[in-house]
């Protein structure tokens, strides 16, 4: 598995705090651990919340005060958090790390197709406007499906490994992952990222199957099947999290 920086917080530890500054609101999540000695807030881009972390005996109102005191700070960054892209008409969406601009095309025949115009590539979408969302949102992952099964059957053929199920999950916390039974999951938002970091991601799962872990020897079989990991493990730590904003809002 690949984690982001941030972890997902399990439900039953949060409460929630509001925190006024400015006229707005913010709101921000409390968590509680037991290895924390002070107050730390965080503001998570993947998921454009605001988590503040502390000692399993800090009160409530000792949690507040000091949300309170950095509100100036948790407005600056959130306003900083590029902005979610809906999948709409007009919008900007990468596929395979080129910038497509969706626009809707009601009166032709197909459901979402890829064009392009003087601007640049396209995806158009047929059909009524209420469904043009979801119907980007199938294509997206219908492509995702279809770069990662043939990835993964390189990658797998390579290691004379058989990869039992793939499936597509939309996790903020891991782009991929692999069960002790050999099934595949990645997250589906890969296919907007450049090739090669949905290749990397694939030889990173594959390799899973050998090494269950990530000792230097995975780390070994992984680079065989894919000798550009440093870079692609880059382009994930600096864009990664950006891609959770299309689909959105
Ligand atoms: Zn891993």
């Amino acid at each position: 598995m690949l984690r982001l920086f941030e972890r997902r917080i399990p439900a039953a530890t949060i409460h929630e705090i509001e925190v006024a500054h400015d006229g707005s609101i913010y709101r921000v999540a409390l968590k509680r651990m037991a290895t924390s000695k002070r107050f730390t807030l965080r503001v998570r881009a993947a998921t454009r919340d605001v988590l503040l972390t502390m000692p399993s005996r800090g009160s409530l109102k000792q949690a507040r005060e000091f949300a309170e005191r950095h509100a100036a700070w948790i407005g600056a960054r959130l306003a900083r958090l590029p902005r979610p892209v809906a999948f709409a008409p007009g919008s900007v969406t990468p596929l395979r790390g080129i910038d497509h601009r969706i626009v809707h095309r009601p009166n032709e025949r197909g459901v979402v197709w890829i064009a392009r115009d003087d601007e640049g590539p396209l995806i158009c979408v047929s059909g009524e406007a209420p469904h043009i969302a979801r119907r980007v949102a199938d294509y997206l992952k219908r492509e995702a499906r279809r770069d990662l099964e043939a990835a993964v059957a390189r990658h797998s053929q390579r290691l004379g490994v058989a990869p039992r199920k793939l499936s597509l999950r939309d996790t903020s916390s891991r782009w991929g992952s692999c069960s002790t039974s050999g099934g595949l999951n990645f997250s589906w938002r890969l296919i907007l990222a450049p090739p090669y970091v949905l290749d990397y991601l694939a030889a990173h799962e594959v390799a899973h199957i050998l090494h269950m872990n990530h000792s230097p020897l995975f780390w070994a079989v992984t680079r065989r099947l894919f000798p550009e990991t440093e870079r692609a493990e880059v382009w994930l730590k600096t864009h990664g999290a950006s891609l959770h904003r299309f689909g959105a809002g």
